[in-house]
């Protein structure tokens, strides 16, 4: 293994590369415009393409691409060479300002939602020069944004740079009156990423895997996770080597890969990066997921980014570790020593619990997807319900302000006796964990747990950048202006938490007596994708997107379409899949294990032999395999039934109604089955070898 620092960021065109290679104008007039947003000039970019395309080819590229998030949530890139033929019939490489600049990938392609039937067909991209350009396979990747012909957003990255915008603005009014004038407040971002590892040669054996990236079938495995054995514990060889391999292929893009460890279920890790800005972070991560796949076929092995892989073995998400600060330095959400007379600090908080409480309903459908559905609220990730835990410390302070009692001295830091000499003395957090929680603050931060292992982090955060900022935005008109800010701010401090205490829920997410409790509350408890994303389009969330300049109407209405269609096509997907499955290889193993079995029983009964047990067995083989006809019959005619012609909303409402709970049915008897079928006959790994063997 290479010297970390010495390969770190060795394929991204960064600060140290530009330096050494643009003139010195050229870079300071670059960097004003990376760090301040100023428009850059053409010459500038002409000379910023040569030096880049330049060092490019000096590290092995021949192509130039565009890398651009379209609504489909994966990345998309389009690859140039960048050969200019000459007049003796030979080429240069060559790369203008321009190309670097803009470029004009066919739109036709990407999921728009409806807005190329009202809009122009094309689409361009437009160079991001917030997030440095890399290399990835031989081409040079320029990360852009990606928009339509009218200036509609196609893509993810946009409204998340709006977003950046925002809550940079609100933030900025608050700490104006606050006497302080940071340049930026940029919002940042950690995700932990957790994901499953499958080998290779049996996932091809899985068409439910290959296809839809889930388990259709399977038996619950005789080990699941109840020995608590893998979590942290030693990694296996095979995987520590994979794990090299993806640690240094995103040092070198410039990822800053920090943790990696086995996570709760058998089979399943998780890697996580130092925090960046929201927009790097978001860049990075999906990086991170291309790498992740990309390493483990080297290994032998698929990378599973699916929520939910397996049924009754936890899930895959993505916490999302949320903060804000200025450009300074000056971390916003953190409590200092002692947080109740911290106003500033106070104010931030109180900013995001208001708009936590206000939008939940939003903040829930940005993490609305099919796979994410089969986690959320399942008794091992956060419920779908949402709700803040902000610690003991924090809550004392909380009930301090809004009772009106007097405040306790501030608590002093708390250590941990270990009743070892020879120990350290350990600082205790002021937070302690509550992996239950949907929305943690972590000492210096927010936890958002739900987002699910496939999603593109940039929907969430656009989200949570939003209704932070409309929430700042409120407190800054009530401050601006007073000359008392301490004591209004207090007020307004007060005032929130009075209003907005009821998303504050410090106990146990998992229980039922959290779902009745939060009703309650009056809390939304939006169970499915289906439920929550029509929240999207109402007045309410319209308005506070529009007025942020982060979505126009029609740009949340499209994505609400794209959001549900997506859902649509991921369980039509999973039906036909099981349906072939069930048909093609399940049902027909059945019937062949059977007749061996109903063949033994009457050979043996036919010289004398009594086996009325294993005849027994026989009945129930065929009773099961009947019932299964019958219920590939039952999803067969939902499959034939899809209705047409009908909304997003409503052809989703179909499949959640008639194809979910078919599959279901279908599964349990296939699951059933499997377990009394030989394994010579069963037609496909089960739980226990996809687990186990890697
Ligand atoms: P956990 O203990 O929750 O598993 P990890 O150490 O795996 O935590 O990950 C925590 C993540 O939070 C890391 O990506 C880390 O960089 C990030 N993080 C730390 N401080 C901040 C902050 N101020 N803002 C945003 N993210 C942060
Ligand atoms: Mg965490």
């Amino acid at each position: 293994m290479s010297n970390v620092a010495e390969i770190f960021g060795s394929k991204v065109f960064n600060l140290p590369t530009m330096q050494e290679r643009l003139p010195k104008a050229t870079y300071e007039s670059l960097l004003k415009t990376i760090n301040e947003g100023t428009a850059l000039d053409s010459k500038v970019a002409d000379v910023v393409a040569n030096a880049m395309k330049d060092w490019a080819i000096e590290n092995g590229c021949t192509h130039y691409t565009h890398w651009f998030q379209p609504m489909t949530g994966v990345t998309a890139e389009k690859h140039d060479a960048f050969i200019q033929p000459t007049e003796d019939g030979t080429v240069i490489n060559e790369f203008s300002g321009k190309e670097l600049v803009m470029g004009e990938p066919d739109a036709s392609s990407f999921p728009s939602g409806g807005l190329r039937a009202t809009f122009e067909a094309r689409g361009y991209t437009a160079w991001d020069p917030t997030s440095f350009a890399f290399i990835k396979d031989n081409s040079l990747c320029i990360p852009t944004t990606f928009l339509s012909y009218t200036g509609e957003v196609l893509d993810k990255k946009t409204p998340l740079l709006r977003s950046m915008d925002a809550i940079s603005k609100e933030a900025k009014r608050v700490l104006y009156c606050f006497g302080k004038n940071p340049a930026k407040v940029i919002s940042y971002v950690g995700p932990e990423q957790e994901y499953f590892l499958v080998d290779k040669e049996l996932w091809k054996q899985r068409k439910d895997l290959l296809l839809t990236g889930r388990t259709l079938f399977g038996a619950m495995p005789a080990k699941g996770q109840e020995l608590e054995d893998h979590y942290f514990g030693q990694i296996k060889e095979r995987v520590s080597s994979f794990m090299k391999e993806v640690d240094e292929e995103l040092w070198r893009l410039g990822v800053y890969n920090k943790t990696k460890h086995n996570e709760v279920a058998p089979a399943q890790h998780e890697v996580a990066p130092i925090f960046s800005t929201t927009n790097i972070a978001a860049d990075h991560n999906q990086l991170t997921m291309e790498v992740l796949k990309k390493v483990a076929g080297r290994h032998g092995l698929v990378c599973l980014l699916h929520e939910k892989p397996y049924e009754g073995i936890n899930g895959s998400g993505k916490h999302n570790n949320w903060s804000i600060g200025t450009s300074e330095g000056e971390n916003l959400l953190k409590p200092g020593k002692d947080p109740e007379s911290n106003t500033q600090f106070l104010l931030f908080l109180a900013a995001v619990i208001k708009a936590v409480d206000d939008y939940a309903e939003v903040l829930r459908l940005a993490v609305a997807t099919a796979g994410n559905d089969h986690r959320l609220g399942a008794n091992e990730a956060p419920p779908a319900i949402v709700s803040i835990y902000l610690g003991e410390q924090l809550e004392a302070v909380v009930e301090h302000l809004v009772s009106g009692t007097e405040s306790t001295e501030a608590k002093a830091a708390a250590y941990l006796e270990t009743g070892v000499e020879s120990l350290p003395v350990l600082k205790k957090d002021s937070t302690d964990r509550n992996r239950t929680s949907p929305f943690a603050f972590t000492g210096n931060r927010f936890e958002f747990r739900m987002p699910g292992a496939a999603q593109s982090i940039s929907g969430i955060n656009i989200v949570i950048n939003t209704i932070v900022a409309e929430a700042l935005s409120q407190f800054a008109d009530q401050l601006e202006g007073v000359e008392d800010v301490t004591s209004k701010a207090m007020e307004i401090v007060i005032d929130t938490l009075k209003k907005h205490k009821r998303i504050i829920f410090n106990g146990n997410g998992y229980s039922d007596e959290w779902v009745e409790e939060a009703a309650r509350r009056g809390l939304p408890n939006l169970k499915t994708t289906v439920d929550a994303l029509p929240y999207f389009v109402s007045e309410k969330s319209l308005s506070l997107f529009e007025k942020h300049g982060v979505f126009t109407r029609v740009e949340t209405e499209t994505r609400t379409d794209i959001m549900l269609e997506d859902y649509s096509k991921a369980i039509n997907i999973e039906m036909l899949t099981a349906l072939e499955m069930a048909k093609q290889e399940i049902l027909p193993a059945c019937l062949e294990y059977t007749k061996f079995m109903v063949d033994d029983v009457a050979k043996k009964e036919s010289i004398g032999i009594s086996v009325p047990n294993e005849k027994d067995q026989a009945k129930k083989l065929s009773e099961l395999t009947e019932s299964l006809i019958q219920k590939i019959s039952a999803l067969d005619a939902v499959a034939e039934a899809v209705p047409s012609g009908l909304s997003a909303v409503d052809t989703a409402t179909y499949y959640k109604d008639n194809a979910l709970p078919a599959m279901g049915d279908l599964r349990t008897v296939a699951d059933t089955l499997e377990t009394i079928v030989s394994k010579e006959y069963w037609p496909f790994p089960t739980y226990t070898d996809l687990l186990y063997n890697i």
